[in-house]
């Protein structure tokens, strides 16, 4: 079976779907291509009291759904119960904003008059990851439906009946049939799909090489794509830091959603007048993390999603072990069924260590110790990645001045980063490109067109 549905926590076989075929993924997109006219000039207000309805149905069935995403992907329920939530939220603010994002906007020109109007561009596809199984095409398909694109879902393998349930529950709001469309797809297939000429633009949420394969394939055919790829967030601790306040957040970045966030903090860069300091009280904090079943509300650090995951990371840290970094606590698999790793602390990370240059997707925090606040913000813009980025200061103008200097998409000062339908989600660098939410993520998928009339 293409697609397995396994408990993260038990390593129960759930559910397994087959990959669909040619004629499946064809007939789908007939459906899809047969409303996407009607969908584009049905009303903005018709458009938008669709989405309130979704935010409706999500809310009604909010228990179950977050039940469903801790099953399949292991996170807490408390965190499925919230990214519920934040979808709701995620369709309330387009329905609630639409018309002004998308208003015809007035130029004056040599014209007798000019302006720019906002139109769909057709059918959006949407290639998603597993970690935030339902926010993540939320907040792809709210603005993307509520401009009159219709939106076609491939869907990471192991979320096989997230997937599903997204698509029934614009179903239930009473979307048209078509509108939207999950593709039980495997990422082979993604290609040809992107190729396929009823396909307007594509959305990638997810690794480097995934990214890099479908913009190739976008780019080829002169296609639209936005990118959200992977991050190494750096979370810079200066000396005047609050060392209560900055280590309750430290430890909630880095270990919320098992580690598995593409905007945790993942590089924690801390002068030397309070390194050590940091460090211990972060131990601590660390080590008073409790893995257990992740439907119990005193589980405070969830499994990882998958078993092969945790193989890689462990795969990371024994590399950056043996390069020179040193294994503050944790920096180990746990026995048993669940996918649990130790919530760990790799201290003394250099240049030519893993840990330094890549990615770590679970709950391993990284400490590299820096002399100053320059050479924080050296090591900080230093990374391949420029997700998002965090500083930690009593002044708060300083923080200020630091974070515009940082190379990311989000600079978060004395707090961290995290997503808000309200501002721009997105990154730099290897980070990706384009953004989501706000008016921005909502202008990436529609023809920004020029009327001129004399
Ligand atoms: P992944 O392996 O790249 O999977 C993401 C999606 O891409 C899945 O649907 C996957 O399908 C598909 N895919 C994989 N290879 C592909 C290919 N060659 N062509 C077309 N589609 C392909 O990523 P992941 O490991 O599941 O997710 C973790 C990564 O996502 C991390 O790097 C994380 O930082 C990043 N992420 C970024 C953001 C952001 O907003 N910037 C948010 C969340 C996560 P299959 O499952 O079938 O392989």
């Amino acid at each position: 079976m293409a697609f397995q549905s396994v408990n993260p926590f038990t390593g129960e076989t759930l559910q397994s779907f087959e990959a669909w075929n040619r004629e499946h993924i064809e007939s789908a997109l007939q459906q899809v291509a047969a409303v996407t006219a009607n969908w584009g000039a049905t009303p903005l207000p018709q458009r938008c009291d669709l989405l309130h309805k979704a935010a409706a149905v999500l809310r009604a069935k909010k228990d179950a759904l977050a039940r469903l995403i801790t099953l399949e992907m292991g996170k807490l329920y408390t965190e499925s119960q919230a990214e519920i939530e934040k979808c709701a939220l995620g369709c309330e603010y387009y329905a609630d904003n639409a018309a002004e994002f998308l208003k015809d906007e007035i130029i004056g020109t040599d014209a007798g008059k000019s302006y720019v109007a906002y139109q769909s561009l057709g059918t959006v596809l949407a290639v998603m990851p597993w970690n935030f199984p339902f926010w993540q095409v939320f907040r792809f398909a709210a603005p993307a439906l509520a401009a009159g694109n219709t939106g076609v879902l491939k869907h990471a393998s192991n979320v096989p009946q997230c997937a599903l349930a997204i698509e029934e529950i614009f179903h239930e709001a009473g979307f048209p049939d078509g509108v939207f469309r999950t593709l039980m797809v495997r990422a082979a297939d993604v290609k040809a799909i992107v190729e396929d000429p009823r396909i307007a633009a594509v959305t990638l949420t997810g690794s480097e090489p995934a990214g890099r394969s479908v913009a190739a394939a976008a780019g080829a055919c002169i296609k639209k794509s936005v990118l959200e790829l992977g991050g190494s967030d750096a979370f810079i601790v200066l000396e005047d830091a609050d060392l209560v306040d900055t280590v309750k957040n430290a430890v909630i970045s880095r270990f919320l959603n098992g580690g598995q966030s593409c905007i945790a903090a993942k590089r924690f860069i801390v002068v030397d007048a309070i390194a050590d300091k940091f460090v211990a009280v972060f131990k601590d904090a660390v080590e008073s993390l409790k893995t257990g079943d992740p439907m119990d509300p005193t589980t405070t650090l969830a499994p990882m999603a998958r078993n092969d995951l945790r193989d890689e990371l462990h795969q990371q840290v024994q590399d950056s072990v043996k390069g020179g970094a040193v294994a503050l606590t944790g920096c180990e698999p746990l026995p048993g069924p669940g996918a649990f790793y130790k919530p760990s602390i790799l201290d003394r990370v250099k240049p030519g260590i893993r840990a330094y240059d890549e990615e770590l997707f679970g709950p391993v925090a990284i400490v590299i110790r820096a002399k100053d606040e320059h050479e924080a913000l050296r090591i900080a813009n230093e990374s391949r990645f420029g997700l998002g980025g965090s500083v930690w200061t009593q002044d708060s103008a300083r923080g200020e001045r630091i974070a515009r200097q940082m190379q990311c998409g989000a600079a978060f000062v004395n707090g961290f980063v995290k997503s808000d339908p309200r501002i721009p989600f997105g990154g730099v660098k290897a980070s990706g490109y384009g953004r989501e939410l706000s008016h921005h993520g909502m202008h990436e998928f529609v023809n920004a067109k020029t009327v001129w009339i004399k």
